[in-house]
């Protein structure tokens, strides 16, 4: 175990600024926290921490991601508050540490496996400082390299391939191929010991068989001194996990075990590089196909080198790794060592901004387009979403998702069922965005379906194709529903008996499936009742005719009679001049607030009645402002300036009047000036000097009825003229 003074050592060798105190109090405030705090190994919990803080030393990292490495555990395993971290650190320290207690809440279930990938962005998108990540890597890497310590078997296997799907992933995404390739050694060990000791005998074995690797490093090397280039040449190891990889993916046993070791070449600088690649190819056979340049062509997460194999002094294929001092560096380091060297002199001190705008340089500069796309999979600026089911399983959504498109996500039946939800076991309104990391819960009842109001609250096309599925299916409900009374009712005004099976005829007369496509095309303004009657009635549709005849030689008639002119009155009744409705549902306007065109509106939907248009102001919604799902954008729709008149609607108002003759007449000439029409007259009260009348009239929209309220106010005779509502 690492002791105190050797941690400051070693961040002393790389920061001889270094803040010794800030870190020294870190470490007597965790050792105080933990307490008596025992690992499983009966050592005294600090021992872990201070081993976290040595990697990150090792890792050249700032005072102040050294310190969250000894105080990472306390938010979450002590009484220690953010505050508390605050107050005696820096918000800074506390900002870190509560950033690797977030990274260590999220729990894994048996299927992070099939979710590695899910998990890895979850990660990735739950961090908004680097810094963090690396925190949590060397937490997890101390964690395996005492894991034989814990003692239930399924406990080590369970982290163990954490460990390997998800950290040792992550930690070469950012570059961190030291600790990747430690995380997956021991990963390997416990997941699968048979072969991992299998694997460390073969070598051992090939390491007392020959020399070879000093011969082959020797030679590298006199050939390079030949050439006088300077250069450490050295032979590697390949680790265990890696080896294994390749046996199951070239189908090798034991005995065809021979590729251990990789070489690499340190060099100066990048023009060396090629030269020395030049060489090495001169002096052996080169393997087609396995060289790449990566000094060109970057990986995404920073690395560069030349690679190649060939087949070597005796006979070996041997893999051959070209690179400067500074690719090494940050091959071993990854961001760390990037950003120190990018680094001119002085404090080591980065901000997190910096941390992070590095390294998205390094995954944008890539160019290798596989590459590319494996690293735009799990980047940093992913505008998924990630949350978890109250199981623990892990959903993607788009950037932007809500708990509705969570539940479509689930199914649709559990979609169109959603009467609430819950994040985090809080209930939210169904529009609320989903954060990283968020645990949703749906509440879905019985009865519950989904309204217009929804296609606005969700991202995904799933959600929205299965509300406008279900709304579509509503919609002909409602209009054959519509359409059937529109059609009785204007059947019963002219006396016509008939059977709903009659409309059969209708309905191959218009080329139309069945019945309730008729139906349907009358509450759409497809079909007009008078072509039902045509087909079902010839004789009187012939009636009908004549009469239009007569009418259109006689324009000046004001005949009111026949049955024509009524269904055609019927044929309006489905123009409602609205914007944002359901075609076919039925709408009616509000006899509380009876809005007229030209003021705001707000629909709200009364389910399986269709739409009540109310206007904004209307005292009556205070009734529905618990229930915002019921409530339906509309407006009305723009006069068409060429279109003549539109559908009157019915405005109510109150007239004070004086007792006087002629008094009633100069109203009605009034309105009737203005162009307006009396519907309703009604006599409210009677006093000595005047009498209050409500009086009904149709106009066009608000404007209409302002000027006739303004002709009206004008008349001597009148005392008061108010509008009528509610
Ligand atoms: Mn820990």
């Amino acid at each position: 175990m690492i002791r105190q003074y050797e941690l400051i050592d070693k961040i002393l060798k790389y920061n001889e600024k270094a803040d010794i105190a800030l870190i020294n109090r870190a470490y007597v405030y965790s050792m105080k926290a933990h307490g008596n705090q025992k690992r499983a190994s009966g050592e005294p919990y600090l021992t872990h921490p201070l081993e976290v803080a040595s990697i990150l030393a090792d890792l050249q990292m700032d005072e102040a991601t050294v310190c969250t490495g000894l105080l990472h555990d306390t938010l979450e395993d002590t009484l220690t508050t953010y505050d508390e971290l605050k107050e005696i650190f820096s918000e800074e320290i506390a900002d870190l540490t509560e950033g690797v207690t977030k990274l260590s809440r999220i729990n894994f279930n048996n299927k992070s496996v099939e979710q590695a990938e899910n998990f890895r962005k979850l990660f990735m998108a739950m961090t908004k400082d680097i810094r963090v990540l690396l925190v949590k890597l060397s937490d997890r890497l101390h964690n395996m390299r005492t894991i034989d310590h814990m003692k239930k078997e399924t406990s080590k296997l369970r982290v163990a391939k954490e460990t390997i799907d998800i950290f040792a992933p992550l930690a070469d995404r950012i570059g961190l191929y030291a600790v990747k390739v430690e995380l997956e050694d021991l990963a390997f060990r416990t997941l699968n010991r048979d072969e991992y000791d299998k694997i460390e005998e073969r070598k051992t074995f090939l390491r007392q068989q020959d020399d070879l690797i000093s011969r082959v490093e020797s030679e590298l090397q006199s050939e390079l001194e030949e050439h006088k280039i300077e250069a450490r040449v050295s032979g590697r190891e390949k680790t265990i996990y890696s080896i294994y990889n390749k046996m199951v993916k070239k189908n090798l046993t034991f005995d065809q075990l021979t590729d251990i070791v990789a070489y690499r070449i340190i060099l100066d600088d990048k023009a060396k590089c090629y030269e020395v690649l030049g060489l090495i190819h001169n002096l052996y056979k080169a393997i087609p196909g396995r060289f790449k340049d990566y000094i060109s062509n970057a990986k995404p997460n920073g690395y560069q080198s030349l690679h190649t194999s060939v087949i070597g002094p005796y006979g070996q294929r041997i893999e051959i790794q070209i690179r400067t001092q500074e690719m090494h560096d940050v091959s071993e380091y990854g961001v760390a060592a990037h950003w120190l060297y990018k680094q001119s002199s002085g404090n080591i001190n980065p901000s997190s901004y910096r941390w992070v705008k590095e390294l998205k340089e390094i995954l944008q500069t890539t160019e290798d387009p596989e590459e590319f796309l494996e690293n735009t999979k799990m980047d940093l600026f992913s505008d998924e979403v990630f949350v978890f089911t109250p199981k623990g399983d892990l959903i993607t959504l788009p950037y932007g998702a809500t708990p509705l498109d969570f539940a479509y996500n689930v199914h649709s039946d559990v979609g169109n069922k959603t009467h609430s939800a819950k994040i985090n076991g809080r209930i939210v309104p169904l529009k609320t965005r989903l954060n990283n990391g968020d645990q949703v819960e749906i509440v879905t009842r019985k009865g519950q379906v989904p309204n217009p109001g929804w296609r606005e609250m969700v991202t995904t096309a799933k959600a929205r194709s299965a509300i406008n599925r279900y709304l579509r299916a509503q919609e002909l409900d409602a209009q054959i529903k519509l359409g059937r009374e529109i059609l009785e009712k204007a059947m019963r005004r002219d006396g016509y008996s008939w059977v709903e099976k009659d409309l059969q005829k209708v309905a191959d007369a218009q080329k139309l499936q069945g019945i309730d496509d008729v139906f349907a095309g009358i509450a759409q303004g497809r079909l007009f009742p008078r072509q039902v009657v045509a087909v079902l009635f010839p004789e009187v549709a012939e009636a009908k005719e004549r009469e239009e005849r007569a009418k259109a030689d006689t324009p000046a008639t004001t005949s009111t009679g026949g049955a024509a002119q009524r269904l055609s009155q019927m044929d309006d009744e489905n123009a409602i001049g609205i914007d944002g409705l359901v075609s076919g549902l039925a709408v009616q306007i509000a006899g509380c607030c009876t809005p007229l065109p030209g003021e705001p509106i707000v629909g709200i939907i009364n389910t399986g009645k269709g739409v009540n248009i109310h206007a904004k102001n209307c005292k009556n919604l205070e009734q529905f402002a618990e229930d915002p799902d019921r409530w339906l954008p509309v407006k009305w729709r723009e006069k068409d300036p060429e279109g003549g008149k539109g559908k009157a609607f019915v405005a109510r108002m109150r007239l004070t009047l004086t007792h006087a003759p002629g008094v009633l007449s100069s109203v009605t000439t009034a309105i009737f000036n203005v162009e307006g029409n009396i519907v309703d007259l009604h006599i409210e009260s009677r006093g000595t000097d005047s009498y209050d009348m409500r009086c009904d009239v149709e106009v066009q929209d608000l404007d209409h009825f302002n000027r006739m309220l303004t002709a009206l106010r004008n008349l001597k005779c009148i005392i008061n003229v108010e509008r009528l509502q509610g």
